[in-house]
C-alpha cells in the first residue's frame, strides 16, 4: 500500500493520489496542491535565472563575433571575481608582512 488517499480541496471527494507534484482530482480535474506546484515552478524558474545570470551561453548558431564577445564578457566576469579575491588575499598578506616587520 503506497497509495495515499487525498481529499480534493475543490469537490471534497476522496481519491487515491500518487502524491506527485501537480496531481489532479479525477472527479473535477482540480490540482490537489496548487501551492506546491507554484513553489516547484518558482524554484525551477529561479534555478534557470541563476544559470542564465552566471554566464552567457554560447550557441553554435551564433556569429563568430557574437561568440567572441560572449566569451570576452564571460572572461571579464571571471577575472573580476578572481581579481577581487586576489586583492583581498593581497591585503591580508600585506597586513601579515607589515605585522612581522613592526615586531
Ligand atoms: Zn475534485
Amino acid at each position: 500500500m503506497n497509495q495515499v488517499e487525498t481529499k480534493c480541496p475543490v469537490c471534497g471527494k476522496w481519491s487515491s493520489g500518487t502524491g506527485k507534484i501537480g496531481a489532479r482530482c479525477p472527479h473535477c480535474d482540480a490540482q490537489f496542491d496548487p501551492m506546491r506546484v507554484q513553489y516547484a515552478e518558482a524554484k525551477r524558474l529561479n534555478a534557470e535565472m541563476t544559470v542564465k545570470d552566471s554566464y552567457l551561453i554560447i550557441k553554435d548558431s551564433d556569429d563568430t563575433i557574437v561568440q567572441m564577445s560572449k566569451e570576452f564578457i564571460n572572461f571579464i566576469r571571471w577575472t573580476t571575481f578572481y581579481g577581487i579575491s586576489i586583492v583581498y588575499f593581497f591585503i591580508a598578506a600585506m597586513i601579515i608582512i607589515f605585522g612581522l616587520v613592526m615586531l
